[in-house]
């Protein structure tokens, strides 16, 4: 059958549902969805593509892809950060481009607080002493009751927010470093606006959620480590190369991290010679966090709207680069 648009999905994780071929054929639009993992590959099966689809947190759709996109009239990345999108060769073509935020949100905030628990609660430490055939693991003492201890959330978009909610019945004193929300949104989730340093300095757990940007970019190195606390344990669900991997290796050597839980790495999948496998308090998981069967629905779902609001003329909720309104290769109109 033939259609008179076409969106390409040049990489996915899981296969995507088949109801999502006819949900946008009854728009007119044709889809397919491939595994097209280099930005060659990439450019080669969505050069003629009027919506253009990616899932990886790799730099796929770099600036010579978006150079090479000879009708796209906008991106969606399936999820929330869009680092795999270069911006700024897409805001020159006048290509909006849209991620979708909120699909996991509940879902990445529930693994955040999954991995702080197991930090100061050494459950994972645990379960494998049992396999090992053993029983008292009174080697890995908890070190910390969590009531009366500090948490620092970086970053208080929708999931710092989401974690906070989560941990105020926990008795827990709540601090946040985000440069770009007021102290008074902040007091609304009983968390207190501090600056990066005070935050590594007073938190007993500290939890990343910024997007991963040029300033967010090892965010937490040596000079940071250094700043916190004695047996600070760290959570990051949001990505991997906003902490310095080698300087944290360091400070759990050093025991100036007592235990980190990483949904995210710097390179993924983590490499198998990585040390992060060899430390007992180091909690690792393969990035997904966003993962559930809700998300799945909600990220589909929300990733078609996009796609005919583009194919519309639409404006769509949520372009990440705004700037690009009124200058668009294709007409646009808000809804
Ligand atoms: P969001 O945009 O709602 O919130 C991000 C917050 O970070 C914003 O409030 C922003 O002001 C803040 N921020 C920006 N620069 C900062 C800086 N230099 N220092 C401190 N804070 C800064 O995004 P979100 O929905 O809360 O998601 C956060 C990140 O989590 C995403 O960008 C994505 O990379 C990651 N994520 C990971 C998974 C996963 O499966 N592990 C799933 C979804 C999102």
């Amino acid at each position: 059958m033939a259609f008179s648009f076409r969106a390409v999905l040049v990489d996915y994780d899981d296969p995507p549902p088949n109801w999502m071929e006819g949900e946008l054929a009854s728009h007119d639009i044709g889809w397919i969805a491939g595994q097209h993992r280099t930005p060659k590959a990439a450019l080669n099966v969505a050069h003629t593509a009027d919506v253009v689809m990616v899932q990886s947190v790799r730099p796929l759709l770099n600036q010579a892809v978006i150079q090479g996109l000879e009708r796209c009239r906008g991106i969606v990345r399936l999820g929330t950060g869009y680092d795999s999108v270069d911006l700024a060769a897409a805001t020159k073509r006048g290509i909006p481009v849209c991620n979708v935020p909120a699909y996991c949100t509940d879902d990445v905030a529930d693994h955040a607080l999954a991995l702080l628990m197991d930090l100061a609660k050494h459950v994972t430490w645990h379960h494998f002493l049992i396999r090992s055939g053993d029983w008292i693991g009174t080697q890995l003492p908890t070190r910390y009751r969590i009531r009366g201890r500090t948490l620092g959330l970086i970053g208080f978009g929708r999931i710092g927010r989401a974690l906070a909610e989560r941990v105020s019945g926990f008795g827990v004193t709540l601090m946040a470093y985000d440069p770009y929300v007021g102290a008074e949104t902040i007091a609304r989730y009983g968390v207190k606006k501090v600056p990066l340093d005070e935050l590594l300095m007073r938190a007993d757990f500290i939890s990343l959620h910024p997007p991963l940007t040029d300033e967010t970019y090892h965010m937490l190195g040596t000079n940071e480590f250094n700043l916190m606390k004695e047996g600070v344990y760290i959570v990051n669900t949001s990505r991997g190369p906003v902490i310095d991997e080698a300087a944290l290796v360091e400070a759990l050597r050093a025991g100036k991290v007592a235990g980190v839980g990483l949904d995210v790495f710097e390179d993924e999948p983590l490499p198998l010679d990585s040390p992060l496998r060899e430390f007992d308090t180091v909690i690792l998981t393969p990035h997904i966090a966003f993962s559930s069967a809700q998300s799945r629905i909600d990220l589909y779902r929300d990733t078609c709207k996009l796609a005919v609001d583009i194919i519309q003329g639409t404006w769509p909720e949520t372009v990440v680069n705004p700037e690009v309104e009124g200058k668009t290769a294709y007409p646009f109109q808000r809804r």
